[in-house]
């Protein structure tokens, strides 16, 4: 563990530097270090031919060069330099994931401005004097000074608090009872204060925070997989392993699905630890990311609760990483650095001495293996807090009810959901598709409306009167004629989505206050956010929405959840389908009965006797598990194989199938360690964005060197032109 005093290694002005930049250059490169010298891991500007870029001092140079003709770094910036162990850490995730270092550079320094000096913003606090008249609104001023202590605001902020205008602070600056200072845009995080009160815990509970409380104060790395039900306390429980990193001195990250970030989540660290932590998330302004940014690698952001990318902030002390929802598939970047936060934060925290915890109500097959095997600590929470039990779970057999092409609600589910409605409880049904149809067909030759960019169907959306294609996001309006045929008005939505469900239901509940969840009916986040706190409150008869609700909203008042389609995820091939159903079907279910009237969750499935739907409603969830674990291990498919998926894509097939099949054949380095090639083959979504895609997929034991394997195998050839190659380990999805 290195601890906030280290001392790092110094260069003299003029001396050889090693510079990684975060230009795609895949080498270090070397500078001479800049007037007043420079640290190791210090963030520097460079020149780099005309332009001036940014890099991290890696390292000396490598000196074959004659040192009159280096440049000359131009300065060393204002920020912390880049620790050791966060150099190990983009190092060892670069090794890992096969990414250029340059890359992760990018991820680590993701907030813009770093180079700029800090900009000045004017604050407010109480100055020494009297007001020579005191009016209602002077009094309120200064009243919100003095309950505020020695705290300092923004002229903004102290006129909303205190409710007056701004004219009358800048009255009270005149006459020297209010001071106006400049100060820092980059203000310190307020600090946590640990000894506030945890509510009180249950035995259960209490058993896992002491535990993790321990495990945190120990500065050793462990991994904890925390289970329990939705509602059982989890969150209670890791703020209590919050609490005991910040006694001890050191930070704590806690990692959300995206969506999770609700302002209920955050009301709940602030009463607990008695004021807001910094968020990193994609809705956070420049200003604030680079405050964060900075103040993390002060120590001066003692909790940061974000999306995955938090984890490649400088923090300067962190103890604590907890990854809420664990199995989440959105962990795992799908695009540019393909990299899995789940895994990378227990590689951070092996490195910085810090303890992980994983929680979940359905964890990943991945940390459910790792726990039996002893990897991981198992710690499990058995029952709801308080009354909540857990759903009643069944089944409505769709074979039997012979619903017309374009409905989709059974009579039996109708009747359940008029019963909710008659006692003024909620429903929630609930469908993962996104758009009105998924389908828009011509009724006259069969033509099914495609993008011209991907082989894939246009959705439509009726919310924005458009066909979208959810590969490349284009989109293209509702044609009129057939593009095929040319038949005017035979265009037809085939299949539902969430919108068209939302349709459904204004037919058969005319009544009833109906509220549509779909990420792209709102505008923003924020709006997002504002809806679904408004159903939470009751604003709300019934709740139509995408695998969006599935993810730790708290409805209290939900006491049926409707699942439109069980099957759809059994479909296909995916190696995890079973796991993911499994997970969405018993995370949807949770949704119902969080408070104190019972839920119940009905699945509308055509095949009742499918052994995944007969585990989700046997509620056996170990039982599940050994069994997929099971035929994993046969298979040798992850988490008991390694995989790698390598996709190859261009805007020319026949280049781009030249370089698979040149791969595919000169197979020696992967063969060399017992790894097997499969493909070449046409991607499932075989062009996205005009490019072509071309997959290749390797299987390993699990105790292979595959990194380097594959590392020896790709350098046998030179990727040329526009073609891209991508190597995707311990691949999630395979379209
Ligand atoms: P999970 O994270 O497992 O879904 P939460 O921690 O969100 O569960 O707990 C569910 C609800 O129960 C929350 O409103 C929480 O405040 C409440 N709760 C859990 N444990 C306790 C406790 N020991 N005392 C009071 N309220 C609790
Ligand atoms: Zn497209």
């Amino acid at each position: 563990m290195s601890g906030p005093a280290f001392v790092p290694e110094f260069y003299e002005a003029g001396a050889l530097i090693g510079v990684l930049t975060t230009q795609p250059l895949n080498r270090m490169l070397d500078y001479k270090a800049p007037e007043g010298g420079c640290h190791l891991g210090a963030f520097v500007e460079v020149p780099l031919g005309p332009r001036k870029v940014i890099g991290v001092v890696w390292g000396p140079g490598a000196g074959n060069w004659d040192i009159k003709k280096v440049r000359s770094a131009y300065r060393v910036l204002d920020a912390a330099p880049m620790r050791l162990e966060m150099r190990d850490f983009l190092r060892r995730a670069a090794d890992y994931t096969l990414t250029p270092m340059n890359a992760m550079l990018r991820l680590a320094t993701r907030a813009p401005g770093l180079g700029d000096p800090p900009s000045m913003r004017k604050i407010y606090r109480r100055g020494a004097g009297e007001p020579s008249r005191m009016t209602d609104a002077r009094g309120r001023v200064l009243d919100t000074l003095q309950e505020y202590g020695d705290l300092s605001f923004t002229l903004k902020e102290l006129a909303e608090l205190a409710g007056v205008t701004a004219p009358v602070i800048k009255g009270l600056v005149e006459q020297g009872c209010v001071s106006e200072e400049d100060s820092p845009r980059d203000l310190p995080f307020q600090r946590m204060d640990p000894s506030l009160p945890s509510k009180e815990l249950t035995e259960d509970q209490a058993t896992a925070a002491a535990y993790l409380a321990t495990g945190v104060a120990s500065g050793n790395y462990g991994t904890t997989l925390l289970r329990g039900v939705t509602g059982s306390g989890k969150t209670e429980v890791y703020l209590e392993a919050v609490a005991a990193a910040l006694r001890a001195g050191r930070q704590a990250l806690v990692l959300l699905p995206e969506i999770a970030l609700t302002a209920e989540f955050l009301k709940r660290i602030q009463e607990r630890f008695g004021t807001r932590p910094a968020e990193w998330h994609s809705g956070a302004t420049m200003t604030e990311r680079r405050r964060i940014w900075r103040m993390v690698g002060h120590g001066q952001a003692q909790v940061v609760i974000g999306a995955r990318s938090a984890l490649f902030l400088p923090y300067q002390n962190l103890g604590l990483i907890v990854v809420d929802e664990e199995h989440d598939t959105s962990y795992k970047q799908e695009e540019g650095v393909l990299y899995n936060a789940r895994d990378m934060a227990v590689l951070r925290a092996s490195i910085c001495g810090a303890h992980v915890v994983l929680a979940s109500a359905t964890p990943s097959l991945e940390s459910w293996a790792n726990a039996e095997s002893g990897k991981y600590k198992r710690l499990e929470l058995t029952s709801r807090f308080g009354p909540a039990v857990m759903p009643t779970m069944k089944t409505i057999d769709m074979r039997d009810a012979k619903l017309p092409s374009d409905r989709w609600v059974s009579e039996v589910l109708k009747a359940e959901v008029d019963k909710r409605i008659e006692a003024g409880e909620q429903a929630m049904l609930f469908i993962n598709r996104r758009g009105y149809a998924p389908i828009t067909l011509c009724r006259a030759c069969g033509h099914q409306v495609g993008c011209d960019d991907c082989d894939a169907r246009m959705v439509e959306h009726r919310f924005q009167k458009r066909l979208v294609c959810h590969q490349c996001g284009e989109s293209k309006e509702m044609p009129e004629k057939c593009p095929s045929c040319g038949v005017e008005g035979r265009m037809a939505p085939v299949g539902p989505g969430v919108e068209r469900l939302g349709e459904e239901a204004t037919a058969l509940w005319p009544d009833a206050r109906i509220a549509t969840l779909s990420s792209d009916m709102y505008g923003s986040a924020r709006a997002l956010k504002a809806e679904i706190e408004s159903i939470a409150a009751g604003g709300a008869d019934i709740v139509i929405g995408t695998q969006l609700v599935a993810k730790g909203h708290n409805f209290p008042n939900l006491t049926l959840v409707g699942v439109i389609d069980a099957d759809l995820g059994l479909q296909g091939s995916d190696l995890r389908a079973a796991e993911r159903t499994f997970q969405l079907m018993r995370q949807v279910a949770g949704r119902a009965g969080r408070a104190e009237k019972p839920g119940t969750a009905m699945l509308q499935t055509y095949q009742p006797d499918h052994p995944v739907i007969r585990a989700i409603l046997a509620g056996d969830e170990e039982g599940f598990w050994r069994a997929e674990a099971a035929e994993r291990e046969q298979a040798g498919v992850p988490p008991f194989g390694r995989m790698a998926g390598i996709i190859v894509s261009g805007p020319d097939v026949a280049q781009v199938f030249d370089l698979a099949n040149h791969l595919a054949r000169n197979d020696a380095p992967l063969r060399r360690v017992g790894a097997q090639v499969f493909g070449p083959a046409p991607a499932p979504i075989a062009r996205v964005r005009g490019r072509h895609r071309v997959r290749m997929l390797i299987k390993a034991d699990k105790s292979v060197a595959l990194q380097s394997a594959i590392s020896s195998w790709l350098r046998q050839v030179q990727i040329k032109g526009d073609v891209r190659l991508a190597v995707d380990i311990d691949p999630q999805s395979f379209y």
